[in-house]
C-alpha cells in the first residue's frame, strides 16, 4: 500500500507535546506558540504574525469586514475557505479563471475583471507554485486593490527569492493533516503592512481585547475593544508545529526530491505529449507540496488513477472549481464559464509525495502510468 499522503514525523514532536502538558499552559499563546511565532518570523524577517486554529481561520482576519459592495477576485480552482471568508466578511466573490500552465490565477482575466469596487484579489499559491507576483502587484498598485495570499500549500517556497506570504498585504498559512508542516489542525496569519493593521488583527483574534498588551505588560489590565472571536492556536498544537517548523528544510528538500524523481521517471511520456507536467515558472521556488500531472482528457486521468489504485498505489484529483457546487450556482455561477479551471478538475492526478515515500515507490508509480500509454 502507497499512502497519498502521510504526516512527518519530526523527532521532537512527542517530546514538546510532552512537555507542553507538564508546562500546563494549554490555551493560546503559551511557550511554544511563542517559539513557533520566532521560527515563522525568522522565516518570513519580520514578527508580524499570529498563529489560527487553520488557515480557513487566518483568511477571516484577512478579509474581517467588507461593505456590500466590495469585491474580491478569487481562483474558481481553489478551496472554499477564502471564498468563504469574504461571504462572511459581508463582501462579494468573483471567481475568476486560472492559467492550465500553474493552475494559478491568470492576471490577464484577473485584470479584466477588475471594477472600481474590486478591494481585494486572493492568491493561492497551488501546489506551493508561486503566482506571478510582479504582475498582481502591478495591477494592485495600478487600482488600489489589496493582495491577500492563500498560501496553505506554499509554507517554504519563494518568489524570486521572498517567501509566499510575506509579499501580500497578508498571508495565510495551513498546518492542517494534509500540507507539508502540520500540526493537525492549524494555520498562520501573516501581515506585512503597518504594525497598526497588525495590532487589529491581534486584537480581533484575541476576542476584541487587548490581551497581547498586558501580557506585554504595557497595560495593567485588558478590556473589549473591538469586536472579535477566539482565533487562537491551543499549545498542544503549537508545541507539534514548532517540531515540524524545526524540520521545514529537510520536509521540503525531501518532497522536492521525490518531485524531481517523478519529473525524471515520466519525462519519456511528456515529450511524447501523452502527459502535461507542471508547470513551474523560472520566478518560482517550490515546497515540494504537491506533484500533480495533467492528462488529455478525464478518461484518461481516471484510467490511471484506477490502475494505480489496483497496486495499492493511491493517488488524488483535487478541487472541484467553486463555481461548480451548490453555492456557487447560488452566486450565478454556471457550468462552462471557466474552461480551464474545469479542465483542470478533470485532468489533473496528484501522485503520492511524502516523507515516508521511499524506495523504489515513485519508479514504480511512473511504470504504472507509463503502462496506461503502452
Ligand atoms: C487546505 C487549504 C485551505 C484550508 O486550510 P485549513 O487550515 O484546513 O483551514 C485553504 N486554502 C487552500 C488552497 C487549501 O489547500
Amino acid at each position: 500500500m502507497v499512502e497519498f499522503n502521510k504526516q512527518h514525523i519530526a523527532p521532537n514532536q512527542q517530546k514538546y507535546v510532552l512537555d507542553a502538558l507538564e508546562k500546563g499552559e494549554l490555551g493560546g499563546d503559551g511557550f511554544y506558540s511563542k517559539k513557533a511565532v520566532e521560527k515563522l518570523s525568522s522565516i518570513l524577517g519580520h514578527g508580524r504574525v499570529l498563529l489560527t486554529p487553520s488557515a480557513s481561520h487566518a483568511l477571516e482576519l484577512a478579509f474581517w469586514r467588507l461593505d456590500a459592495s466590495d469585491e474580491v477576485i478569487i481562483p474558481a480552482y481553489n478551496f472554499p475557505s477564502a471564498a468563504n471568508a469574504v461571504l462572511r466578511a459581508g463582501g462579494r466573490v468573483v471567481l475568476c479563471d486560472i492559467d492550465p500552465e500553474t493552475q494559478n490565477l491568470d492576471p490577464e482575466k484577473a485584470a479584466e475583471l477588475v471594477t472600481p469596487n474590486t478591494k481585494a484579489i486572493c492568491l493561492t499559491h497551488y501546489a506551493g507554485i508561486a503566482c506571478d507576483m510582479d504582475a498582481f502587484k502591478a495591477l494592485a498598485k495600478q487600482h488600489g486593490i489589496i493582495l491577500v495570499e492563500d498560501a496553505a500549500h506554499a509554507i517554504g517556497s519563494f518568489y524570486k527569492g521572498k517567501p509566499l506570504g510575506s509579499i501580500g498585504e497578508s498571508g495565510c498559512y495551513s498546518f492542517h493533516a494534509t500540507k507539508n508542516i502540520s500540526c493537525g489542525e492549524g494555520g498562520a496569519f501573516v501581515y506585512n503592512g503597518g504594525q497598526n493593521g497588525f495590532d487589529t488583527a491581534a486584537i480581533r483574534r484575541d476576542n476584541g481585547t487587548n490581551r497581547a498588551e498586558f501580557l506585554k505588560r504595557n497595560v495593567p489590565f485588558y478590556a473589549w475593544e473591538d469586536i472579535g472571536t477566539s482565533h487562537l492556536m491551543p499549545e498542544l498544537c503549537a508545541a507539534m508545529l514548532f517540531a515540524q517548523l524545526e524540520e521545514m528544510e529537510n520536509i521540503s528538500r525531501a518532497r522536492l526530491n521525490l518531485c524531481a524523481e517523478y519529473r525524471e521517471g515520466l519525462a519519456p511520456l511528456f515529450a511524447r505529449e501523452a502527459l502535461f507536467a507542471m508547470g513551474v515558472p523560472e520566478y518560482a521556488q517550490g515546497n515540494g507540496h504537491i506533484y500533480y500531472v495533467r492528462f488529455d482528457s478525464e478518461g484518461q486521468r481516471d484510467t490511471a488513477k484506477d490502475a494505480l489504485a489496483e497496486k495499492g498505489i493511491m493517488a488524488q484529483t483535487h478541487f472541484v472549481p467553486l463555481h461548480m457546487g451548490g453555492m456557487g450556482a447560488r452566486l450565478g455561477y454556471k457550468k462552462g464559464q471557466f474552461p480551464h479551471s474545469e479542465k483542470t478538475a478533470e485532468t489533473l492526478l496528484r501522485l503520492p509525495v511524502h516523507t515516508a515515500l521511499g524506495g523504489r515507490c515513485v519508479e514504480e508509480i511512473c511504470d504504472v502510468i507509463a503502462g496506461c500509454f503502452l
